[in-house]
């Protein structure tokens, strides 16, 4: 029998995780469930299904159930939940007053799904203030703060009360890599050391990233517990899926395989920074840890409004310091590390002479300069599995899908330019799918007239299958009048803004009209045409067009060129391979 880890033998009350667990007990399931269908039910937020289940497990032992108004108050202001224990995050559970909850009652908790997730007995309902919660917790008030901005959406009153959670948040991805505090320190305990390391990343990791955690290793002489947060992380970070292939691939291949155990935290960050850092350590010690690893700007959120970052970078460091006797969990400071070309390896940058030449990549360059331009990692940042799956994960612009949306009255030139863009893009070797108003209503939209609401219901179809055609990195070239903003703003979001063309066609009506290819505008002056747009029906010029075209004084083809060269320069077609003065290719 191995040692017993000091984590599991030698808990330190209150954490350790009383191996809370308020799932209701299998045989009373089926009874309970039939109970809940007969309860007035509320959907919660994404970020409070992460908080239930994380309470749910035992995450965030000793706490049981959102926060009432006493533990609340008492979080905000010392720390402490009401009882003296450390506890820094208020977990609470917003709702609105028109949800119209009462106290003494049963209420079911569900997702935004509506799948039942728990049972909660309303004992408190109570007020709680945006600007207090911001600045006690946040130790600010600029809504550049994610969580600041997020709680101004949050609902006024708190609800609290126990818990009978019928149902964990289901999760299909990673099953085998997500465990609960007692499975996590039942997994360590088989692994024979007496300290446990934890480390929090909500990123990637890369080599500096490796270096730190194994001189954590070899500091304490223990295991690694590698405990990225999967639940909610910092708007724009990179996708859960992605990282956690990352961290697969590297804990099979770069560690002794008896130091490291890699599981999934279910956790909604709140980018708090210091208070944020000394929770994760209480966390962490409930999943067995009593060393925890806290660099530069744990858990920070970047720059306020004014462009100063919001807290100190060394600030959670501090924190977390201050209360290790009573959270048990012993802070493993880090500062910055930087690589030594000259001699291949990492160090801090306190211990770097100034002539020492160093070299780092931040995170922009990461995707601007590698990512976006499909140039792999060099090996001395990230490992090749890292930089092979990021790689994959960002493709190079050149193969994200791209839409683009050509609008204008009818007779302008869309089809006629999208044609010619078409074989030009072929060239340049991207093949698109031309969707063409008039094609796409013979059968996409087949019996949809021109009624204000025929016409957005083909636009906005034209808009979804543009949607799903650039999301797997296709090019898709539309062509319908589109005359209403409103619906081509609704498609631009739809596509994503940044993968989104809008072409306008800008030929004034006198000349299309002249021009009059299916003689329709004659019917229209008739009157044969009912709601013709630009005689009978209104078009509305696009104030902001990535492009605009003038089919009076530029050919099909100057103007489908001009249309290839932007995209060029924006990465989305590749560069001309550059030709010698003999005509081959250099
Ligand atoms: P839409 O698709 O906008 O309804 P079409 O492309 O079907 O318009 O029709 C435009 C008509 O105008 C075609 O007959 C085309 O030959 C003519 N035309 C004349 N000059 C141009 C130009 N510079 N660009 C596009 N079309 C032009
Ligand atoms: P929309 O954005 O209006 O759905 P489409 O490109 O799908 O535009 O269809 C417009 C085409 O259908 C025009 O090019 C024209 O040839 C034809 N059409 C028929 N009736 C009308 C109408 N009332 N208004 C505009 N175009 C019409």
């Amino acid at each position: 029998m191995h040692a017993k880890i000091e984590a599991a033998t030698n808990l330190i009350a209150p954490y350790g995780g009383r191996l809370i667990d308020l799932l209701a007990p299998e045989e009373e399931l089926a009874e309970a469930k039939a109970y809940a269908s007969t309860l007035p039910s509320i959907q919660i937020s994404p970020r409070s299904v992460c908080d239930l289940e994380m309470l749910a497990v035992g995450s965030f032992s000793p706490v049981d159930r959102f926060m009432g108004e006493a533990d609340y108050r008492s979080v905000l202001h010392d720390m402490r939940l009401s009882d003296g224990t450390v506890f820094p995050m208020p977990i609470t559970l917003p709702v609105r007053p028109e949800d119209g909850l009462e106290l003494g009652q049963d209420i079911a908790l569900r997702d935004s799904m509506n799948d039942l997730l728990a049972i909660m007995t309303v004992e408190e309902l109570y007020p709680w203030d945006h600007a207090e919660a911001s600045e006690k917790v946040f130790a600010t008030q600029d809504a550049k703060h994610p969580l600041v901005a997020e709680m101004a959406r949050w609902g006024g009153l708190n609800a609290s009360g126990p818990l009978r959670v019928l149902q964990l948040p289901r999760h299909y991805d990673f099953v085998e890599l997500r465990r609960t505090p007692a499975e996590v320190r039942a997994v360590l305990e088989t692994y024979g050391h007496r300290n446990v390391v934890a480390f929090q990343t909500r990123n990637p990791m890369h080599r500096v990233h490796e270096e730190l955690t194994k001189r954590a290793i070899a500091k304490v002489d223990g295991v690694l517990l590698l405990h990225p947060s999967v639940g909610m992380t910092k708007p724009g970070d990179v996708d859960h899926y992605t990282r956690v292939r990352v961290y697969k691939a590297l804990s099979q291949k770069y560690y002794e395989p008896d130091r490291i155990v890699l599981s999934l935290l279910p956790l909604a960050m709140r980018m708090g920074g210091p208070r944020e850092a000394l929770w994760h350590a209480i966390i962490r010690r409930n999943y067995g840890a009593n060393h925890f690893i806290v660099g530069r700007d744990h858990a920070g959120p970047g720059s306020d409004s004014t462009g100063k970052p919001f807290y100190g970078p060394y600030d959670a460091q501090g924190l977390v310091s201050k209360y290790q006797v009573e959270t048990g969990v012993t802070m493993e400071p880090f500062e910055q590390l930087v690589y030594l070309p000259d001699e291949d390896r990492y160090e801090e940058v306190s211990k770097i002479p100034a002539d020492v030449k160093t070299m780092n990549i931040s995170g922009t360059q990461v995707r601007e300069e590698y990512l976006a331009k499909g140039r792999l990692l060099p090996s001395w940042f990230s490992r090749p599995e890292t930089a092979e799956i990021l790689g994959e994960a960002y493709p190079a612009r050149h193969k994200q899908g791209v839409c683009l949306w050509f609008t204008g009255l009818s007779g302008a030139g869309k089809s006629t330019t999208a044609l010619v863009l078409q074989q030009l893009l072929l060239e340049a070797g991207r093949e698109a799918t031309q969707l063409d108003g008039d094609i796409v209503r013979t059968h996409l939209s087949k019996g949809l007239g021109f009624s204000r609401e025929d016409r957005d219901a083909n636009i906005l179809r034209i808009g979804f299958v543009a949607g799903e055609i650039t999301r797997h990195g296709g090019t898709v070239v539309c062509a319908a009048v589109s005359p209403y903003r409103a619906t081509r703003d609704a498609v631009r979001a739809m596509v994503d803004d940044d993968q989104f063309v809008e072409i306008f066609v800008d030929t004034p009506l006198s000349v299309c009209e002249e021009r009059d290819v299916k003689g329709m505008y004659a019917k229209a002056r008739r009157g044969e045409i009912k709601e013709f747009t630009g005689i009978s029906d209104p078009y509305e010029p696009p104030l902001n067009p990535e492009l605009t075209l003038d089919t009076e004084n530029r050919t099909p083809v100057e103007n489908a060129r001009a249309i290839v060269d932007w995209l060029r320069e924006r990465g989305f077609v590749r560069q001309e391979a550059p030709v010698s003065a003999n005509g081959h290719k250099a």
